[in-house]
């Protein structure tokens, strides 16, 4: 079958790259099936798109935020309309199994009409004055050229996330998706345009992090990066914008479930395997570490080992399948090298840790017991399906040993007692914490981020992400008349 040529998408126009090169990206379920020919965007494409923005940018600011809200709603109907091929063709970009892709789908649509709705809000605030016949209160403007940098395994609704908030604030955007997922990128991108986007406001240059992120992260034209990806990355682009950009971060996690001995066992059953397992445990949120109770450390991983033996793996399309691939071969090559460590490091393998040899990017789901804070296996964010258990004396060793990483994106704790939840949610120093229920869930109308190496402290959707993607300027009305001092003329 003929591979598809694959366009970036600059001032309106779909076109090639600068650079004249194109690359390739096969299914990570079976890599002998070629997906598409991508452009290796380069320098003079990220000058270009960022160009086309900023020409955009007056004319779209001006354009009432509730008309922007209104391309937006159109956005989320032809996301409606086109889900279930949408979330087809990401299972076969990136692996994840359907049930999960139509939820990735599911989400951008969500997005799109929160943000849609953000149009006939966008608040300021309005508040009193020290001082007589004079007004304060704040407005909410754009910022102009933005940055999305965006991961693979969200390839759809981080990409909504980020674009449709700077988008009803008034920004325009360079869009930066990852070198796995392009297809979603420009069908996202293909939908924005028929939904009516005028030409200019968003753009999109496929092609490396090291070159096109690089340069669009650098660009003194762009005022700021909002970036979703490894903490690595992350700390390059912060040492990269240099100032006068407002920088997001959202990077990986070494997410805790705490299970303690008051938990209903099947409850935090399903909530473990659904987070260690889910999207090939391939989710910032993903649940890598299970902290129990002694109490019910030998039960709940019995009940843990038998519920993994019954997953099944394979192409995410089959309506059979548990566990999807991973995203490519690195991916498979760094999860077995981690399994390896942690066997190496003292851990007990106690299920799993194999890689099939099949025509696709596959790990068994592996259960780790016995691991330890000093192990790289509890430190490290691996990526994969791979989780590991964690005995703890009481409450207290639980969240201290949850707090033992440098992350701090997601946590969750299993428990039938008020008093230990509330305690949870206070001390564990997480940007998200759930009580009895897994690490993964959030809802597009409240903040997502993390703390501590997960995050910049700059959450996204709900209204932080608002708060992002606009500058909130105080503005003071003095109409009294006279000179009045702030501070000096009070009465
Ligand atoms: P990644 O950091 O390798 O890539 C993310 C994006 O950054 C890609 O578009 C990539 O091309 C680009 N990039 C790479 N180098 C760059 C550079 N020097 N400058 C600018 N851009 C550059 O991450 P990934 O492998 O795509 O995604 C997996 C990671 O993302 C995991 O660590 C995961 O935990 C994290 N993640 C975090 C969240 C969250 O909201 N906290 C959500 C999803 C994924």
């Amino acid at each position: 079958m003929a591979v598809a040529t694959y366009k970036m998408y600059i001032d309106g126009k779909w076109g090639s790259s600068n650079s004249g090169e194109t690359y390739t990206r096969v299914n990570p379920a079976n890599y002998n099936q070629v997906l598409g020919r991508f452009q290796q965007g380069n320098k003079e494409d990220v000058n270009k798109a960022v160009d086309a923005a900023e020409d955009a940018f007056e004319k779209w600011r001006n354009v009432p935020p509730p008309k922007r809200g209104e391309i937006l709603l159109r956005v989320a109907q032809l996301l409606k309309e086109h889900k279930e091929e949408l979330a087809r063709t990401m299972t076969r970009e990136m692996g994840k199994v359907l049930m999960e892709t139509r939820g990735d789908v599911q989400e951008a649509i969500d997005t799109c009409e929160l943000m849609a709705g953000e149009g006939r809000r966008l608040f300021g605030r309005t508040t009193t004055s020290e001082l007589r016949d004079k007004f304060a209160m704040t407005v909410r403007l754009p910022l102009g050229v933005v940055a999305c940098i965006t991961p693979w395994n969200f390839p759809i609704a981080i990409p909504a996330w980020k674009i449709t908030a700077a988008l009803i604030c008034g920004n325009t955007v360079v869009f930066k998706p990852s070198s796995d997922t392009p297809i979603c990128a420009t069908k996202f991108i293909e939908i924005l345009e028929k939904a009516g986007v005028p030409k200019g406001v968003v753009n999109m240059v496929t092609g490396p992090g090291g070159t096109v992120g690089t340069h669009l992260v650098k660009h003194k034209k762009v005022r700021a990066v909002s970036f979703t990806g490894h903490k690595d990355t992350g700390a390059q682009i912060l040492k990269d914008a240099g100032i006068g950009k407002k920088i997001g971060l959202e990077m990986g996690s070494k997410n805790p479930i705490i299970i303690m001995d008051d938990a209903d066992l099947e409850l935090a059953l399903d909530g473990v395997v659904w987070g260690a397992f889910g999207t090939c445990g391939q989710r910032c949120t993903a649940a890598s570490r299970v902290i129990v109770h002694k109490k019910v450390k030998e039960k709940f991983q019995r009940m843990l080992i038998e519920r993994a033996k019954k997953l099944r793996m394979g192409d995410g399309l089959h309506p059979k399948t548990d566990v999807g691939p991973l995203v490519n071969k690195a991916a498979q090559e760094k999860v077995a090298k981690y399994i390896e460590l942690g066997k190496n490091e003292g851990a007990k393998l106690s299920y799993g840790g194999k890689v099939p040899k099949l025509k696709g990017w596959f790990v068994e789901p592996t259960i780790f017991t016995g691991a330890s804070p000093d192990m790289k296996i509890f430190q490290d964010e691996i990526f994969g399906p791979v989780t590991s258990l964690t005995e703890a004396r009481n409450l207290d060793h639980a969240i201290e040993l949850a707090n033992a990483v440098e992350y701090g994106l997601s946590s969750s704790i299993y428990t039938s007692n008020i008093q230990n939840a509330m305690k949870a949610i206070k001390y564990l120093e997480y940007g998200l914490t759930y009580v009895n229920s897994s690490t993964i869930g959030s809802e597009v109308h409240l903040p997502f981020g993390g703390t501590k190496a997960s995050g910049s402290g700059h959450k996204e959707v709900g209204w932080t992400g608002i708060e992002f993607f606009t500058d909130e300027k105080t503005v003071y009305i003095d109409y009294s008349g006279k000179l009045q001092r702030a501070q000096i003329d009070i009465e």
